[in-house]
Parts: structure tokens; C-alpha cells; sequence
């Protein structure tokens, strides 16, 4: 069972590169889901001795398909991760907090750390975000919500403040990616700073002027994208298909057409995309429909050759399903192609797999052909 868990962020040494960097890794894990980000405030460091730099909190709603205890750790692995990364700097680096602050409306320890995080009730930087992106979820122990808690909070603007250029990102909506999240890019915004410096320097190399108006948060905008484009390589199988296979005694062909798909190829970096049709033949397991095209998304978000995505699309189905068989046939046009008119314009790909009995009957493999082509 998945559950619903807010984790909070905090960072005083790099914290505008640093909360983002969290964030990128958190919607890259395996078995992390992203649902949501707040807003990210600025405030003073709490006991300090007013000599540390501010520091910068939000907070994320995800999901998680491990243990707590696991997830804890793989939280401290994410800040091990992005403390190393800073050795050139002469402070000495210090680790972004990630915190579990609830998991549900739970009441546990895990590791020895109570939940709800105690100090989400006692911080503003720290239930302020919560509040953000989760205002009506219910503290389990004092029994008002984190809008509540949140509105009884005593601070001034001057020790805790919203960072304007930051605004709550849903990332998930109906399973799929909330795309604008991804790809807009706001003033002030940093999402991926050694990436944006290539692209930087790909644009010089063009010929262009970087600092021209139009151009200026092209770096940021190309990060997003080719992050978001090349999710698949970290999107777990596991996340995808998330217990929607379920036991079922039909073994009539299960036809899904017309899947829209988007790819880029491995050998220029284009776009090459187009539609998938997918059959299997059940054998005592069947899937979710939307779980296909997930499946298909999966695959297509990385640098492919359209033949092995077909393949790969149509081995896992028939892993994960034991089908009798499954079928997989692509369409798609490829803009290194199109674009640089090697083949006329309007041309397309085709490929096809064919597993177990599509391979090995000739009739099934025609119904499903015959059932594609209108
Ligand atoms: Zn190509």
C-alpha cells in the first residue's frame, strides 16, 4: 500500500542550487513518486549565532514504494550525494536536510524519530511549506490541520519570507507528469546550473548571444526538457505498473492502439515520434489499460532507436504479464530525417515485435495486424 508522505527540505550553503538539485533527485528516484513541491521561504537560521547564512526550506508531498526506515535512508543517501559534490568550495560542504516530517496520519518512530516530526509544530520554516502543499492533512497528535498550525504561528516577514520566484509544482496528475512544471522557467530560478552552463556554451558555439532577452532562460528551459525527456532512465518498472496487474481468467486478445508517443534518437538527439499498438494474449494476468502507455512512456523517455523500443516495450509486457503473447508495432516519424531531408517528409517507421504465440501463429499474428490497420 502507497501512502502519501510529506518530506521538508533545508539548505544554507548553496540553497538555491541546492533545494532544486534535492528536489531533481527526488523525482528521479526509483522508488520515489514526486506528487508535489511548495513554495521555497527564506528565513534566518534558527539558533544560530546570526553570523550563518539564511537558509532556504520547502517541503514535497511524495509517495514511496519502500519502507520508511529504507526511505530515510535513501534520503540521507540523496545528501550524502549532494554534500560530495561541493569539495572544490572552500566551505566546508555541508549536507541539504531531508526530512521525514508525516507519513499519513501516522503516529510512529522510525529509526528512533518520532512521527509527525516534532518540530514541524514548533518551526514556521518548517510548517509553512507543509501547509503550502498539504494545508488540510490532520496532525495526528495535536489534531488540527497544518493550515491550523501554520495560522498559529508567530513570526515576522523579516525571519521567515516567501521566495516570490518560487511557486508550488504539482508534478503528478493522473499518473502522468504535470509537463508545465517541467519546462517553465521562472525568473530567478535555478534548476540544473552545470547543465545550463553546456547549454551556455552550446549556444556560443551556434553562434548565438546567451544574453540576448529571448535566449536568457533557454539554458534553464533545455535542462528542464532533456530532464524530463530522459525520465526513463530512472523511472522504475515498479513505479509504473504499481499493482495494477491483477489475476483474470480471460484469454481473448487485449488491443490497445493508438498510443501516442514521444522519443528522441540516440544518434542525433532529435525527436521521433509517433503511435504504438499493443496486443497481448492473457494468461491469468491482465493490466490496466493507462499502465500500456505508461509502459510505452517509459521506454520512450531516454535515447532510443525505434527498434528497440519496440522490442523493449514488448519483453517487458510479456514478463511482467506471463502472456502468451504480446505484439508491439511503432509508427513514427523521425525529424533527423524529416528535417534534414534525408527521406521525404510525410515518410514513417515501422517496427514491430512479435512474443510467443504472435510469433508462432500466423493467425493471431494477421487478427492483430488486421485489427491495427483500421
Ligand atoms: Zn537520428
Amino acid at each position: 500500500m502507497r501512502e502519501r508522505i510529506l518530506i521538508t527540505l533545508g539548505s544554507n550553503i548553496h540553497p538555491e542550487q541546492n533545494i532544486p538539485a534535492a528536489i531533481r533527485a527526488l523525482r528521479r528516484h526509483p522508488h520515489i513518486t514526486l506528487v508535489r513541491v511548495s513554495h521555497t521561504y527564506r528565513s534566518a537560521a534558527v539558533g544560530g549565532s546570526g553570523e550563518q547564512p539564511e537558509f532556504h526550506n520547502a517541503a514535497a508531498e511524495i509517495e514511496a514504494a519502500i519502507e520508511p526506515a529504507q526511505l530515510r535512508r535513501e534520503l540521507r543517501q540523496i545528501e550524502a550525494q549532494l554534500g560530495r559534490k561541493r569539495t572544490s568550495d572552500k566551505y566546508a560542504p555541508r549536507p541539504i536536510d531531508l526530512d521525514i516530517a508525516m507519513i499519513g496520519e501516522r503516529v510512529l518512530e522510525v529509526d528512533g524519530h518520532p512521527i509527525p516530526d516534532p518540530e514541524i509544530a514548533r518551526f514556521p520554516h518548517l510548517v509553512l511549506p507543509l501547509a503550502d502543499i498539504a494545508p488540510e492533512w490532520r496532525h495526528p497528535i495535536l489534531g488540527i490541520s497544518l493550515r491550523q498550525i501554520a495560522a498559529e504561528m508567530h513570526y515576522t516577514d523579516k525571519e521567515i519570507s516567501k521566495i516570490m520566484s518560487s511557486s508550488p509544482k504539482t508534478f503528478q496528475d493522473n499518473g502522468h507528469y504535470a509537463s508545465e512544471a517541467i519546462f517553465d522557467a521562472e525568473f530567478g530560478e535555478v534548476y540544473d546550473p552545470e547543465f545550463e552552463a553546456l547549454v551556455t556554451d552550446m549556444l556560443v558555439r551556434l553562434g548565438e548571444d546567451p544574453e540576448r532577452e529571448g535566449l536568457r532562460r533557454t539554458p534553464l528551459r533545455v535542462a528542464k526538457a532533456l530532464d524530463f525527456l530522459t525520465v526513463g532512465y530512472t523511472t522504475s518498472l515498479e513505479k509504473v505498473v504499481n499493482n495494477a496487474i491483477f489475476e483474470d481468467a480471460c484469454s481473448d486478445m487485449v488491443v490497445v492502439k493508438d498510443i501516442e508517443f514521444y522519443s528522441m534518437c540516440e544518434h542525433h538527439m532529435l525527436p521521433f515520434f509517433g503511435k504504438a499498438h499493443v496486443a497481448y494474449i492473457p494468461n491469468g494476468k491482465i493490466i490496466g489499460l493507462s499502465k500500456v502507455a505508461r509502459v510505452v512512456d517509459m521506454f520512450a523517455r531516454r535515447l532510443q532507436v525505434q527498434e528497440r523500443l519496440t522490442a523493449q516495450v514488448a519483453d517487458t509486457l510479456m514478463e511482467i504479464l506471463e502472456a502468451r503473447g504480446v505484439a508491439v508495432v511503432m509508427e513514427a516519424g523521425h525529424l533527423c530525417m524529416m528535417m534534414r531531408g534525408v527521406q521525404k517528409q510525410n515518410s514513417s517507421t515501422v517496427t514491430s515485435a512479435m512474443r510467443g504465440s504472435f510469433r508462432e501463429d500466423a493467425r493471431t499474428r494477421g487478427e492483430f495486424l488486421e485489427l491495427v490497420r483500421n
